[in-house]
C-alpha cells in the first residue's frame, strides 16, 4: 500500500527502521527482561535528530506533524514498542508547552527537548483520577511568586527519567476539573519526588512510575497558558495525540505480522510449511488486513491533526481504538500461529502480545473512547435536520 509519503516524511520512516533493527533488535529482550529504561537507545535516538521532528523549527526541531511522529513511533514500535512509549511520551510531554507556552517558556526548554538532551513527561492521572480525569487532588496553592504543589500523580510515564514534567494540578480548588491548570516543573525542584515504580506486564523497559509533590514551589513563570484551562488542554492534548498510540498499535502488530508468516513458513508440520495451510492463511490474511487498515486510519487521523481541522475527537479516538484492538488480535494470532515456540520468551511475538495489552487502556481507554465517540456521533445527529 502507497501512502504517498513525501522525501522527508519516507527519510524520517527509514531513518527510524534503520535505528530499530540496527541498535533496537540486538538488546530488546534483555532491556524486557531486566525492566531496564533504554537510555543508549534514547542517546542513539538523539543523535540521530530524531526528538527534533516534533519541535517547530524555529526551537531548534525540524517542525515535524503529528505524521511524522507517528511514522517514527510505528517503526520503533515494530521492533519495540517500550522504547517506542519512551520516545513518544516525550512528545506528548511537551505537547501543551508548545501550544500554549510563551516565547520565553518555549525558548528556555524546547531547545534540551529537541536535541534529546532532557526528555519529557505528562502527569494528570492520580489513585482517584484514571477515567474520570476530572476528579483530580493534587492542588497548586497561588503564593507569591509562584504555586505550591501537593500530591501525587500515578502512572507516569517517563517518571524517574524525564527532566521537565508538564503536571495537572488544581489552581482553584473549588471549581473543580475547572480549576485545573497546567505547570512544568522540572526535576530538580525541592519537594519534587518519585514514589513506586511499577512493574508492568509489558512495555517493560519503559517507566512507569508515580509523582510525590510535597510543598513543592515551582515559579509562577512555568503555569503554562491562562489558570483554570488545565483539563481542557489536557483534552485537546489527547485529540491530538491519540493517533501517536494508533502508531505505535500499527508497529508492534506489523512486527508480530512478519515474525508469524516468516515462522509459518519455515515450520513443518504433517510434511508440509504450515503457511500452505488453509486455516493458517486465512488468519494471516485477516491480520494483514487488520494492520493495513489501521495504518491507513492512523495515517488520516495524523493528518486529521495536522490540517489543524478544529475538531479532532472522533478520528484521533477511532484510530487508537481500531489500531489497538488491531494490535491486540494480532499478536494473540501471531502467538497461536507460532504454537508453543510463540509462547516462549527467547521468540518475540509474546513481549508484542504483553506490549499490546496496554494500548488498549492508557491515553483514554478503549471503552471510555468509544463512548466519545458515540457522543460526536450523537451531536452529529442533533446538527441533522
Ligand atoms: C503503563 C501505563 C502508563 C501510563 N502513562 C501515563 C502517563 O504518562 N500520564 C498519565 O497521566 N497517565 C498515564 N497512565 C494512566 C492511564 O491513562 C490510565 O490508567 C487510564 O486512563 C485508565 O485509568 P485507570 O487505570 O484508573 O482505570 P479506571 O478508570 O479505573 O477504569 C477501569 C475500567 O473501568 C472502565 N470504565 C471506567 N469508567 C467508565 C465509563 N464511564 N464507561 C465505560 N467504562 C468505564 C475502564 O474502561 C476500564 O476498563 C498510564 C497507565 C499505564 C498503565
Amino acid at each position: 500500500m502507497d501512502y504517498f509519503l513525501n522525501e522527508n516524511q519516507q527519510t524520517i520512516k527509514s531513518l527510524a527502521r534503520r535505528l530499530a533493527e540496527e541498535r533496537v533488535l540486538p538488546v530488546r529482550a534483555e532491556l524486557d527482561e531486566k525492566e531496564e529504561f533504554p537510555w543508549a537507545i534514547i542517546k542513539d535516538l538523539a543523535d540521530a535528530d530524531l526528538f527534533r521532528v516534533f519541535v517547530p523549527e524555529e526551537f531548534e526541531g525540524l517542525g515535524g506533524g503529528c505524521l511524522e511522529l507517528c511514522l517514527v513511533v510505528e517503526e520503533l514500535s515494530r521492533v519495540c514498542s517500550a522504547v517506542a512509549v519512551s520516545y513518544a511520551a516525550s512528545a506528548l510531554g511537551c505537547m501543551t508547552l508548545m501550544e500554549y507556552g510563551t516565547e520565553e517558556q518555549k525558548r528556555k526548554f524546547l531547545p534540551d527537548i529537541a536535541s534529546g538532551q532532557k526528555l519529557t513527561a505528562f502527569a494528570i492521572t492520580e489513585p482517584t483520577a484514571g477515567s474520570d480525569a476530572g476528579n483530580i487532588k493534587t492542588t497548586a496553592d497561588k503564593v507569591e511568586g509562584g504555586y505550591v504543589l501537593n500530591g501525587t500523580k500515578q502512572f507516569i510515564t517517563n517518571g524517574g527519567e524525564a527532566e521537565i514534567y508538564t503536571v495537572i494540578a488544581l489552581t482553584d480548588k473549588t471549581r473543580g476539573a475547572r480549576g485545573a491548570s497546567a505547570i512544568l516543573v522540572e526535576k530538580d525542584t525541592p519537594g519534587f519526588t518519585f514514589g513506586k515504580k511499577e512493574k508492568k506486564m509489558g512495555i517493560r523497559a519503559s517507566a512507569t512510575r508515580e509523582l510525590v509533590f510535597r510543598n513543592c514551589l515551582v515559579p509562577e513563570e512555568n503555569l503554562l497558558g491562562r489558570p483554570g484551562l488545565g483539563f481542557i488542554q489536557a483534552m485537546k492534548l489527547f485529540d491530538r495525540s491519540r493517533p501517536g498510540i494508533g502508531a505505535q498499535a500499527v508497529g508492534v502488530a506489523q512486527g508480530a505480522l512478519e515474525a508469524a508468516v516468516d515462522y509459518a513458513q519455515q515450520r513443518i508440520q504433517f510434511d508440509r510449511p504450515i503457511i500452505s495451510i488453509g486455516v493458517v492463511q486465512n488468519m494471516l490474511a485477516d491480520m494483514a488486513i487488520h494492520v493495513e487498515a489501521a495504518r491507513a486510519l492512523v495515517y488520516a487521523a495524523a493528518k486529521t491533526v495536522d490540517s489543524g481541522a478544529k475538531n479532532v475527537t472522533e478520528a484521533s479516538a477511532m484510530s487508537k481504538v481500531f489500531a489497538s484492538d488491531t494490535a491486540m488480535m494480532v499478536t494473540t494470532n501471531a502467538v497461536q500461529i507460532c504454537g508453543g515456540t510463540g509462547y516462549m520468551r527467547d521468540f518475540p511475538v509474546e513481549k508484542m502480545m504483553r506490549d499490546a495489552k496496554i494500548l488498549q487502556i492508557y491515553e483514554g481507554t478503549n471503552q471510555i473512547l468509544r463512548n466519545a465517540i458515540a457522543i460526536e456521533l450523537r451531536k452529529r445527529k442533533a446538527r441533522t435536520p
